[in-house]
């Protein structure tokens, strides 16, 4: 038995010696632009491919941990820096398809990796024998004569670090790592505690004259979800695609009061998922944790890294929007207001009036549908439009490489070349859903790009979007928002391909996270631009332009309430300061606390009992904690980057080259303000975003 045991084992390495050897993720790729041979790949060689790719980067890390020699910039910080490629390798084709070409067995593979992967990290971030090589060498950063970009990487790994508490007395990281665990505890609760009152509520409507205004889709979708649930009638609830249509398009304003009232009330009348008590603990907790890393507030920890670079300067910008949008928000009011009189209304609009008499009135001014646009909007000419674009801007050629394995046969793969006809990049592009790929659009990279001493390691891109797709009698034509959509993703793609940095893990799209939808936004103002679009927005049908008035109509359109927006927007930003700006534990009424945070941006009466506090999941379980701001930050750039294009030609040469130079090649080397200001010349102001919204001061 014993002897059969030990063949058994012994078979099984040899079994998976071999499978690793032959497992196409581990070894290098015959690809054109090695490429991921998609073909080759299958689902269970993932696996086995992470593992031996963690075993590879704790290799790798031991060998700087135990380097003999005295720590230096090159054999800690960069050695550092070119650890784990292998689990990169192995990473990224394995979570962009978790995104764009799912299925169960990729998922139950998640779900083993992803302890593995949390593991794995927090056992390199937690190890103090490599903490200490890197604090050492930072300690002598003002000696070393480093680059811009070297300094970078030095202080972003020196935080990575501190930032996770690796500067800690022992007794302090013990309390550290309890306090991360009930944050994580605590944030978790909140977001599922949003998610079960939201599916928790229905409303059952039995008499169709109360849904008088709806749409027909809408009214379909609410009478089979009362068929799913048993029942006869239309069901309502409160999730985004039922709760936002019903509130612009519902008559009954009894039932809009209703929805609208379950809504704003969630989560904050007692029972079960209530999160008031949450709200305070999370924001004290997020106090504590940065109070033993030695900041005074949440928001003055999470403000280090990011553009804006302290609450001073996001105070600043958020009161600012707040003096110029005001005037013009209260004038929307007041006109929204005079149409639901002019209509019969005899009341005081109340937020779940706003919705319904805006639509009407924004309708009634402009009567612009999606229908009328999508004719000028066919995909293979936004295609040529877009990357058309690029070709003006950076001298850009897009040629499609058969040659290189996709994931789907719905996807293309790109050669990219410069002017000069070099290689930059390789562009996947992924537009329509499926099942398996999630919902929205995303730019990611299969492969980063960095430089291996004199090697210039091109980047891989992806593009994956969700639009309509093509059926037997039509092409497939965009709304308006996805010609948009279509632009932003790309802008981020060029951001990916046109970066020429030294480090990857400062290349392309590693930025600052406020800075970073600024290559995006801007390629969205080219969308109302009449020379651009007369480029390719012609009807698929009959060849003809797109209409000079039909543009306008686009730009007045997309300006209408845009005052009432920004403020919604400011509302949310001041509210998130507020909780992340504390520097005492806060044990007050959340209600009261948050009423006093948002209402100078309040232009509709304020309802009792009400709040947004135990339902802002973006701050309390997302990413946006001290970070929401970044909404209007990025408007604000992209406005005022684009307004040089705008004053030097919207397809200038120089103005491109200086952007390409100064912003997109350059990633995260150096702090986004000294990027933005050598492109602009001058720190960015709110002029341009109010003239492009027709908001005067
Ligand atoms: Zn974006």
């Amino acid at each position: 038995m014993k002897h059969l045991k030990l063949i058994l084992l012994m078979t099984a390495i040899s079994l998976s010696a071999t499978a690793l050897a032959t497992n196409p993720l581990l070894i290098p790729y015959k690809t054109p632009h090695q490429t991921i041979p998609f073909n080759e790949i299958k689902t269970e060689d993932y696996f086995p491919a992470f593992q031996e790719a963690m075993k590879q980067h704790n290799i790798e890390v031991d060998a700087i941990v135990n380097n003999p020699q005295a720590p230096t910039f090159e054999n800690t910080i960069v050695a550092l820096e070119k650890t784990g490629s292998l689990l990169i390798k192995v990473s990224s084709p394995f979570y962009n398809l978790l995104s764009s070409e799912t299925n169960d067995e990729l998922q139950t593979i998640a779900e083993k990796i992803s302890p593995l992967m949390s593991e794995h990290n927090n056992s390199i971030k937690l190890n103090e024998k490599l903490f200490a090589r890197v604090k050492s060498v930072y300690l002598q950063k003002d000696k070393l004569k480093l680059t811009p970009e070297q300094q970078m990487l030095l202080k972003d790994t020196y935080e990575g670090f501190t930032k996770n508490g690796a500067n800690l007395s022992d007794a302090d990281k013990v309390i550290y790592r309890q306090l991360s665990k009930d944050l994580s505890m605590l944030t978790l609760q909140y977001g599922q505690n949003v998610l079960k009152e939201t599916n928790k509520y229905s409303l059952l409507i039995t008499n169709k004259d109360l849904l008088k205004g709806l749409p027909k889709d809408l009214l379909d979708m609410l009478a089979s979800n009362a068929k799913k649930a048993g029942k006869e009638g239309w069901l309502l609830n409160l999730k985004a695609t039922c709760y936002v249509p019903f509130l612009k398009y519902a008559d009954n304003r009894d039932l809009r009061r209703e929805l609208y009232m379950a809504n704003s009330t969630k989560c904050m009348m007692g029972g079960e998922f209530d999160n008031i008590e949450n709200v305070r603990k999370i924001a004290n907790t997020r106090l504590k944790i940065t109070n033993l890393l030695g900041y005074k507030s949440y928001a003055d920890y999470e403000l280090i890294d990011r553009m804006a670079e302290n609450k001073t300067k996001v105070y600043d910008l958020l009161d600012k929007l707040l003096t110029a949008y005001k005037p013009t928000a209260e004038k929307e009011y007041a006109d929204v207001q005079e149409y639901a009189d002019k209509n019969g209304a005899y009341f005081k609009l109340q937020p779940w009036d706003w919705s319904y008499y805006s639509e009407k009135l924004k309708d009634e001014k402009y009567s612009l549908n999606d229908e009328m646009l999508k004719p000028y909007f066919e995909l293979e000419h936004v295609k040529k439009g877009v990357f058309g674009l690029a070709t003006r801007l950076y001298g850009l050629k897009f040629t499609k490489n058969n040659k290189i394995q996709v994931y789907n046969p719905e996807v293309e793969a790109f050669d990219v070349t410069d002017e000069k006809g070099n290689f930059l990049a390789v562009l996947y592009t992924d537009f329509h859903p499926r099942d398996g790929k999630r919902a929205g659009a995303w730019m990611n990279d299969f492969k980063a790009q960095w430089m291996d001493g004199k090697v210039d390691n091109r980047p891989q891109i992806t593009i994956v979007m969700n639009f309509t797709r093509p059926t037997d009698t039509k092409p497939a034509l965009l709304t308006f928002d996805e010609v948009k959509t279509f632009l932003h993703e790309f802008g981020h793609s060029l951001h990916g391909m046109l970066t020429k940095c030294t480090y990857q893990s400062l290349s392309g799209t590693n930025v600052y996270r406020d800075f970073v939808e600024l290559p995006s936004q801007i390629m969205e103002n080219w969308a109302t631009e009449k020379e651009f679009l007369d480029g390719f927005a012609v009807n698929y049908k009959t060849g003809e332009k797109i209409p000079a008035d039909l543009i306008q109509k686009i730009k007045d359109s997309e300006n209408f309430n845009i005052a009432y927006f920004c403020l919604r927007q400011l509302s949310f930003g001041y509210l998130d300061m507020a909780w992340h700006t504390i520097e005492k534990p806060f044990d007050g009424d959340v209600i009261n606390y948050e009423k006093q945070a948002m209402t100078s941006t309040m232009v509709l009466p304020m309802v009792p009992n009400t709040s947004m506090s135990p339902t802002f999941s973006h701050i309390f379980s997302g990413g946006y904690a001290a970070g929401y701001y970044s909404y209007k930050w990025a408007e604000v750039l992209d406005a005022d980057a684009f307004s040089v294009f705008e004053k030097n030609g919207i397809f200038d040469k120089k103005t491109a080259d200086s952007f390409r130079k100064n912003i997109l090649e350059k990633g995260g080397t150096e702090h986004p303000m000294i990027l933005y200001k050598r492109f602009r010349g001058q720190e960015p102001t709110i002029d341009a975003l109010l003239k492009r919204n027709g908001v005067k001061l």
